[in-house]
């Protein structure tokens, strides 16, 4: 047998664009021959380690050139990449490695702290060199190994890498992808939204989740286009980036569009070189799609999961006028069907949950067979746990998660629906609604909204604007003002820390 998976990817495309610029990160080009150089020797050091078939190699740092090589090079062994949420805490970084059973342990300098407590008896290897006696350094592992081709048998079925879930729904459970989800992934990609070789993407959002990795990073890599990966978030040096490298293509999360349109900066960029961007992984405010389609970017909303690799539903750029505030349609090789709360096909118009099937859809949960059983039904349809509606032409808007439906007098509230409305009052920054417990009602919203600075709102403003734009029984019977609205490295509320706090 031969390698199947994404390990290969480098030397394959060696064969056809071996002087293109692969990768570009701290004003760095490497090119596809250096890449597929750097891939090879990194897997021969990680072999002399110790790793091997189905053995773990995990990673934590902020964007890094090291995600792919790492990626690709555990790929060429059989090995599996267990990239890590760069905002972890030492404890939950130790889970994550002692569940996954991690042998080696990349990191970043930055991290050494937490990587010292944590790593256990896994190596660890230091992105920015050794920093102490029990590390070894990364690139110097890389300079000091053999550079022989790697021929190890690899195939579809093989896990490729395990990605915890953010873990807003409680404990992280390990998302096993394999090679082959991860191919059909980079392939929805590039079919649905029509990447081609003169790509330039930007990495912005973060590596250690489905998003930025198989949907922007390596389809961009399987079509010979380049990546341009930034470390962090910085909406000023990001605006300046887009105009500089003339990027086509991108992905962010709702908070991140929102930054960058409110930079200083923003009128002034130019941003005629995008192509077309996409935003997912959180409810998008209206206002956000009307910003970029009035400056005229094609900003596709996706929607999907971590469980998804992560596409599971994508607006085509060519619908974005059409049908704006939809997710789009299922990405081509994926089905998504939207299921009643009685098991039947919701017919269009009507709520039901959303839920996918397709070789993008994760193989299981790691070392936790209950948790897979319970994430399938009907053989292979994945329960997403979020509400759809579809319409007649089978584009289907994202209402909510399942367990944030709030049930008022037997009404459904869908809490997303109402914060978009909040988030269209002016000087509104952010809102959460939360269902509180309530004598008369059974449960009742609750918005937590974030305020401009100087900006002030009571309850009485907050009915006032919404009166004409919700039915009565959505509307939020008690306001609380906080400084800012938790979020998680996707831009997800943290609900659970509010609930904590509030409910
Ligand atoms: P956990 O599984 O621990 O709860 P998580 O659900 O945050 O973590 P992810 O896989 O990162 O893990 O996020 C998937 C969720 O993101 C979806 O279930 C959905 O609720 C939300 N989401 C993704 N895209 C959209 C979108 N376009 N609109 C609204 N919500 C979205």
């Amino acid at each position: 047998m031969r390698n199947e998976g994404t390990g290969a990817w480098p030397y394959r495309r060696v064969r056809l664009s071996s002087g293109k610029t692969a990768i570009t990160f701290r004003n760095r080009a490497t090119t596809y021959l250096e890449l597929d150089d750097r891939v090879t020797r990194l897997a021969h050091a990680l072999r002399s380690l110790g790793i091997g078939r189905g053995d773990r190699l995990a990673l934590l740092s902020t964007n890094h050139p090291a995600y792919l090589e790492a990626l690709f090079a555990s790929g060429l062994l059989g090995a599996i990449f267990v990239p890590l949420n760069a905002r972890l805490t030492a404890p939950e970084v130790k889970y994550a490695l002692r569940d996954s059973g991690a042998a080696v342990f990349i990191h970043s300098r930055e991290f050494g702290e937490i990587a010292r407590s944590a790593a256990g008896a896994a190596t660890r290897v230091v992105l920015d060199g050794a920093a102490d006696p029990d590390s070894v350094g990364y690139e110097a592992l890389i300079a000091a190994a053999d550079s022989s081709r790697i021929d190890e048998p690899v195939s579809h079925d093989d896990p490729c890498f395990i990605m915890y879930t953010s873990g807003t729904t409680g404990r992280p459970k390990g998302v096993v992808l394999t090679h082959g989800n991860i191919v059909f992934s980079a392939m929805n990609a590039i079919v649905d939204l029509d990447l081609d070789s003169h790509e330039v993407a930007l990495v912005c959002a973060p590596l250690f989740h489905t998003a930025a990795l198989d949907f922007v990073a390596l389809p961009t890599l399987l079509k010979g286009g380049n990546v341009v990966i930034e470390e962090g978030f910085e909406p000023g040096r990001i605006l300046q980036v887009l105009e500089r490298e003339r990027i086509s293509y991108t992905f962010g999360v709702p908070t991140m569009f929102d930054a960058l349109s409110a930079h200083p900066d923003w009128e002034t960029t130019d941003l005629s070189a995008i192509r077309r961007v996409i935003v997912a992984a959180a409810p998008v405010p209206p206002r956000t799609l009307r910003t970029y389609t009035e400056r005229g970017i094609k900003i596709c909303q996706g929607y999907g999961l971590t469980e998804t690799g992560p596409g599971a539903l994508i607006l085509p750029p060519d619908d974005v006028e059409r049908k704006l505030g939809t997710a789009g349609v299922p990405h081509f090789f994926t089905d998504v069907r939207i299921v009643d709360a009685d098991g039947r096909e919701a017919a269009a118009g009507e709520h039901g949950e959303i839920q996918i099937c397709g070789p993008n859809v994760m193989r299981e949960y790691w070392n936790q067979p209950d948790a897979t059983d319970d994430a399938f039904t009907d053989g292979r349809w994945f329960r997403s746990g979020d509400i759809g509606v579809a319409d007649a032409d089978g584009f289907v808007t994202v209402v909510d998660r399942l367990k944030d439906l709030i049930i008022s007098g037997g009404e459904n509230i869908y809490p997303a629906e109402v914060e978009a409305a909040v988030l269209e009052m002016p000087g509104v920054t952010g809102c959460a609604v939360l269902g509180v417990p309530h004598e008369k009602w059974g449960e009742v919203g609750c918005a937590i909204v974030s305020l401009a600075n100087g900006c002030e709102l009571d309850h009485d403003q907050l009915v006032a604007f919404l009166a004409p734009r919700l039915a009565k029984y959505k509307i939020p019977k008690t306001l609380v003002t906080v400084d800012e609205i938790p979020r998680n490295a996707t831009g997800k509320v943290r609900k659970d820390l509010l609930r904590g706090q509030f409910a």
